[in-house]
Order: C-alpha cells, then structure tokens, then sequence
C-alpha cells in the first residue's frame, strides 16, 4: 500500500498523538497522547495501531488523503504529530477493540509476507460453484484485490470470468493465485510510476491485444461488476 509506505517513512511509530481533529463520529479523545505501535495495512484497510485498540481507514471509493498538507474540504480526521500531520477525507473510520494481530488473518493479504497459496487454494476448493468473477473480489480470500486486478489476472491466465472455480484444472486454479499476487506488485510499482493506466491489457479495454478482436464488456458476477474479456482466449471452464 502505497499510504503505508509513505507513513511508515514519517517514523510516527512510536510517536504520541497530539492533535484530533475532524468530523468523524468515532471517540476521537480515545487517540490523543496515546503512542502509536505501529502502522500496518490488511488488503485496502490502512491500520494505525495503538496498545490496546486499532484504527482502521478504508477509502472506499472516493476517499482520499494528505500527507503534511490539507485539502480545502472538511476533513474526517486528522491526526497530528510532532513533525508530522495526517489528513483523512471522505473515508470510512473506525476504532477496533484489541491488537490488531488478533482482528486480521495477515496470510489473507495479498501483499502480505504472511501471504500463504495454499491457504487460498484450500478456500476456493471449498466453494467449487463460485465463479472466478467473483472469488478474485472477495476480500476475505483476496484481501486487497480489486476489480482492476480480477480483470488483468483473468486476461493474464486466459481464464473466462464466468469460469467455476470447482472446474478449474488444479494447475490454473494455483497459476491465477500466484498471478492475482504477482499482478498486486506490478499494480503497486506502476502506482507509483502513474503508469498503471499504460499497463492495463484488458481493463477498460475494447480490442484483445493477443486475439486483435472486441473484448466483450459486461457486468458480471454477484457484485455486477464491470468485466472486460475475450471469449476467444479466454477459455471458459464450466
Ligand atoms: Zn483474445
């Protein structure tokens, strides 16, 4: 996560809260003097954590943040440091009871060092009926995927979107694991290089570049999701 690293280089960790601002319904008093433990991140939940509670930032889809300078908009919250200030706008913010080692399954992360494959592969072979479409967005097998990353890995491993999971040959059920994570990492380094748009295959795209025909466009799966795909390369397991 992009946010993360960029705090983790702040050296707030260790550091106490000094100022709360914002119009957050959340007991903001409960962050003041309290010294930050660490700064973490599971899938899109960006995580401060204190001693005995967490406090969990989720962007959604118009949330946004500053890094030592405000935008000309109410904030939600704002945490200041000595030396430091975080800006949080129009995001989801919660406190969570407890260590945040107990509240998250790191190994579900798929960014994560304690990310584990075969944790993912013994879920999805729980759920033989699920559709690809669908199993590339569930945050509680893929924490952190996203609908740009389900598009480009189904392009990468020429899975059809409306493929079953249970008729997937165990070969390519472990191959589009092993892509949604590596595809993660390219997604990240080329964030910050502002080319992932570049980058992009099959997203928003009209023409198969393998195939040089229309990509079919189509809402998809249980969250009618928007799907860019190739009937002719992708191959649909059913
Ligand atoms: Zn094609």
């Amino acid at each position: 996560m992009i946010l993360r690293e960029a705090v983790e280089a702040l050296h707030i960790k260790g550091k106490k809260v000094i100022e709360v601002e914002g119009n957050t319904k959340i007991d903001k008093d409960r962050m003041l003097h309290q010294k930050v433990t660490d700064i973490r991140s599971w899938g899109k939940h960006f995580l401060i954590c204190f001693k005995d509670f967490t406090l969990r930032i989720h962007f959604m889809m118009f949330g946004s943040y500053r890094i030592n300078e405000r935008k000309d908009t109410a904030v939600r919250l704002r945490l200041g440091f000595s030396g430091a200030e975080l800006n949080f706008y129009t995001c989801s913010v919660k406190l969570l009871e407890g260590n945040a080692n107990d509240i998250y399954d790191w190994s579900k992360d798929i960014m994560s060092p304690h990310w584990k494959p075969t944790q993912a592969l013994k879920t999805l072979k729980e759920h033989p009926e699920m559709l690809v479409c669908d199993a590339l967005l569930d945050q509680n097998i893929f924490a952190g995927s996203g609908n740009i990353i389900k598009n480009e890995v189904l392009f990468r491993t020429r899975i059809h979107p409306l493929s079953k999971i249970g008729e997937l040959p165990l070969a390519k059920l472990k191959e589009l694991i092993k892509e949604t994570r590596n595809y993660s990492f390219d997604f990240l380094e080329w964030k910050k290089e502002f080319t992932l748009k570049q980058h992009w295959q099959a997203y928003t795209k009209k023409i198969c570049p393998r195939c040089d025909i229309p990509f079919k466009k189509e809402h998809l799966g249980k969250g009618k999701r928007r799907s860019f795909y190739c009937n002719h390369c992708q191959r649909l397991y059913i």
